[in-house]
């Protein structure tokens, strides 16, 4: 049997029909309703052939999909549901042709729409976190296709081509040697298993540093008035940030506790010893994205770094046995709380001439 086939029967026992899709967005719903807009009230009942739920008091009716992701969507839940459990059964970033394959569905378009708003929806869940102890900081170059405006300059080379997108990438990282002194102090803190995998992996990567959370955002330029106010937003203010010693790293001692600079003449000691993980993470987001689509549209490329972020920050979700880990879940949870700005007449025009969409 192939993985394909594995996870369509994993999703047809658990929702064989939309009802059954219905039914879990209604229960994950119903927590998060705010109160009754005409009459204040927080008690509502469930319409069903409506699919809304109605005040218990006034009779006004909430839709289910309302302020969700699926607002104002054409597409049934379980499609949707679907192309959730496909995103999240998959380490790697699945092109929209795929998911609408495995959908069968005729239309390309509504699956590129579904895809595109969870990769945003779980941008807006990042936001809310903010990076914290030890961070390594760097900016990166992406590969992606010239919007409008840029073909008609000549292109130009290499760095800062318009070929070329500047990513900053921030990552929590602390030194193996720091991490396992703290389960020696706090023995209950991690199990042996943990200690045993955490030196395995430092012997496997040649790693020195372990990864917690990371960020990642498209910048417009690396100038130090961009980096500061992104760090301003998602690191908190107590932390240690580590860099190559760039001059946009100017101001970093003023934002945060401490900016530590690691500057060498070897290139890759600075890479292996200061900054391993942003370059990991870097290479590993880029060749994800590579694989799928050759190049991205720059204004596209901020998504599917949030799809990569998103994700990595949940990686040990997926080895987790505990359903309140499921990723899954945890996606739909965030549907029903996040709303996506993405709209198909701002994009139609850009997809319609991608043949290979
Ligand atoms: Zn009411």
């Amino acid at each position: 049997m192939n993985i394909e086939t594995v996870l369509l029967n994993q999703f047809d026992n658990r929702f064989p029909t939309e009802d059954s899709c219905i039914d879990y967005f209604r229960i994950v719903k119903e927590p998060l309703l705010p109160r009754c807009p005409q009459c204040d009230s927080l008690l509502y009942n469930w319409v069903k052939g409506k699919q809304a739920f109605e005040c218990k008091k006034c009779r006004h009716r909430i839709p289910l999909t309302k302020d969700t992701v699926m607002e104002y969507s054409k597409q049934p839940l379980r499609s949707w549901f679907y192309t959730m459990h496909l995103m999240t059964s998959m380490k790697q970033v699945l092109s929209a042709k795929e998911v609408q394959y495995q959908l069968g569905m005729e239309q390309y378009s509504p699956v590129w729409m579904m895809m595109m708003k969870l990769r945003d929806i779980m941008g807006k869940r990042e936001k809310i976190y903010q990076l914290t102890g030890e961070v390594e900081l760097d900016e990166a170059f992406f590969p992606t296709r010239m919007d409008d405006s840029d073909k008609k300059e000549s292109l130009k080379r290499g760095a800062g081509s318009q070929r070329q997108t500047k990513v900053l990438v921030i990552a929590e990282s602390k030194p193996v040697d720091k991490v396992l002194g703290e389960y020696l102090l706090h023995p209950k803190a991690a199990s042996d298993e943990k200690i045993r995998k955490l030196l395995a992996n430092e012997r496997k990567q040649s790693v020195k540093k372990v990864v917690h959370y990371i960020k990642m955002f498209v910048i417009e330029n690396a100038k130090a008035p961009t980096i500061d106010k992104l760090v301003e937003k998602s690191v908190d203010a107590r932390t240690t940030i580590v860099t190559d010693g760039s001059c946009s790293h100017v101001h970093f001692k003023d934002l945060v506790d401490k900016h530590e600079v690691y500057i060498e003449d070897d290139a890759d000691k600075v890479v292996r010893n200061a900054l391993p993980w942003v370059h990991i993470i870097i290479g590993e987001c880029r060749s994800g994205i590579e694989a799928i689509h050759k190049e991205v549209d720059k204004c596209f490329l901020q998504l599917y770094l949030n799809e990569y972020c998103w994700k990595f920050n949940r990686r040990f979700f997926r080895d987790s046995n505990d359903p309140r880990f499921d990723l899954f879940d945890r996606l739909v949870r965030i549907s029903a709380i996040y709303k996506s700005d993405i709209k198909w007449r701002d994009y139609s025009k850009l997809n319609d001439e991608k043949t290979e969409l």
